[in-house]
């Protein structure tokens, strides 16, 4: 089974040819954990998840690793834990875990990583020092910073030459640079800044810059070269290029990732939904407020509304794509109730998503099919079923519990849900096993069941959650 997938870098459809079909590994961008993510940065999140699950079914489960970072350290961290009076640790912490807990009401499965930023300090040192000693960087005022001019291909990603980019540029001319272009790798900490000791023997103490990040998270989880790269478009320059920049500069390889991919802005009346720009709605605010049309929203609905629209293309956000998403996943529980999943999806919404991630296409097959189950097709039924549950948007839900808001089942806070468990795993480490069994149990008798598992990579606890009825 064949998968082509448009890459950002060639500017056409490629067939996914992995380095080592026995592990297939894709890195995506994930968030910077400040704030409540709005529903335009769930879109990468969707997406990914859905190539995710694609690439397990046709490589096997066990031969694809999927790393989505956390971006824990930067400025805007900064900024606003200090507006708050509180530690950015119990920022980050407290942003990770609402992130987790939104996410996962969109039926978003974890990845197989996550790393933290401010687990790969040393990686980044590395990379800068490498950087410099093969002649790609350079030191100046406290600084690392990356000479654009020591690689030939700069700009190949962006689709733009170097001159191009200098013209077109708003450059923040800083006297320390010694070309318009070049970016930071590490830069100095003032005295509340989090801080690190600095590569290169600049003596002082610093923080990397954002690329940089990324540069040593996927390094160290999937290698010096691999097969996919994601996020959204918004990334493809400066993030991404520079990503790419640093990588094969440090390593001397002619490529970092294979296959970029990007998907295409989530919008509000033409323009893209921002922090910025205000014009924004967050994960938390659909599912558990009435915010947008009056009403909360399933999770399983927005992440059929989402997939709707063809990853690359822009969708405009509206109440009325929710009000359709949720009538169609209604008619399908009823059609689906009492049927039982075959153990592969439907072929024909595989080959679908094999084709770029053609959702939309798999998503008027599932109409098709859903005529055929109506009409009695008991084989069609079950691979239909088995289709809808591959892609996440369905797992033997009623019909009413996608109308959350009108006498539906569920309500889910999930705010509310991630302040109980970071309470509950914080009662543990004072040794209040009371306090924590009767949160759990308190959860448990809203339906909301508790899961404890551990993080492969750090050991530390991590709780999930699952609605039971
Ligand atoms: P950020 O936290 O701003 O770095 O964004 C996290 C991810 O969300 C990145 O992959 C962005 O490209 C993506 N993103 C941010 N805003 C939007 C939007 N309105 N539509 C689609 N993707 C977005
Ligand atoms: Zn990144």
């Amino acid at each position: 089974m064949a998968i082509t997938l448009y890459n950002t870098l060639t500017r056409k459809k490629e067939l996914l040819a992995p380095l080592d079909p026995n592990n297939v590994r894709m890195y995506v961008c994930g968030p910077t954990v400040y704030d409540y993510a709005h529903i335009g940065n769930a879109r990468p999140v969707i997406v990914f998840d859905v190539l995710f699950r694609l690439l397990r079914q046709v490589y096997g489960p066990d031969h694809v690793t999927y790393a989505r970072n956390i971006t824990d350290v930067d400025d805007k961290i900064n900024a606003r834990a200090a507006d708050e009076k509180i530690s950015i640790r119990d920022l980050t912490e407290r942003t990770t875990a609402q992130f987790h807990a939104d996410i996962e009401a969109l039926g978003v499965l974890p990845p197989t990583i996550e790393p933290r930023a401010t687990h790969h300090i040393p990686e980044m040192r590395a990379i800068c020092e490498e950087l410099v000693k093969r002649g790609h960087a350079y030191i100046a005022d406290g600084h690392v910073l990356f000479d654009v001019s020591s690689m030939a291909d700069y700009g190949r990603l962006a689709n733009r030459s170097l001159d191009e980019m200098e013209a077109g540029a708003r450059i923040d001319i800083a006297p320390y640079k010694k070309g318009p272009m070049d970016f930071v790798l590490w830069k100095p900490s003032k005295a509340a800044e989090p801080s690190w000791p600095s590569p290169c023997g600049i003596g002082t103490e610093g923080r990397p810059g954002w690329h940089l990040e990324c540069s040593a998270m996927s390094e160290k989880h999937l290698g010096r070269t691999f097969d996919i790269h994601g996020g959204g478009i918004d990334l493809v320059f400066p993030h991404h290029e520079n990503e790419l920049a640093q990588s094969r500069c440090a390593h001397g390889t002619s490529m970092m990732a294979n296959i970029w991919m990007h998907n295409g802005f989530l919008q509000v009346e033409g323009e893209k939904m921002s922090k910025s720009l205000g014009n924004f709605i967050t994960i938390n605010e659909l599912l558990a407020t009435e915010k947008f049309g009056g009403q909360p929203w399933h999770g399983r609905v927005i992440r059929f509304a989402m997939l709707g629209t063809h990853y690359r293309s822009p969708i405009d956000w509206t109440v009325e794509r929710l009000v359709q998403a949720r009538a169609t996943l209604a008619d399908l529980a009823d059609t689906l109730g009492g049927v039982a999943p075959s153990t592969s999806p439907h072929a024909d919404v595989l080959a679908a998503l094999q084709d770029d991630l053609n959702t939309p296409s798999a998503i008027s097959i599932i109409h098709g099919l859903a005529k055929s189950a109506r009409r009695g097709n008991g084989s069609t039924a079950a691979e239909l079923k088995s289709a809808l549950q591959f892609l996440g948007v369905y797992d033997n839900e009623k019909p009413d519990d996608f109308f959350v808001g009108a006498g539906g089942s569920q309500k889910v806070d999930t705010a509310e849900i991630a302040r109980l468990i970071q309470a509950r795993l914080d009662a543990r480490k004072d040794r209040d096993f009371k306090e924590a069994d009767r949160i759990r149990d308190d959860l448990a008798s809203k339906g909301i069941q508790l899961k404890d598992g551990k993080d492969p990579k750090s050991g530390e606890v991590v709780t999930t959650w699952e609605l039971r009825r």
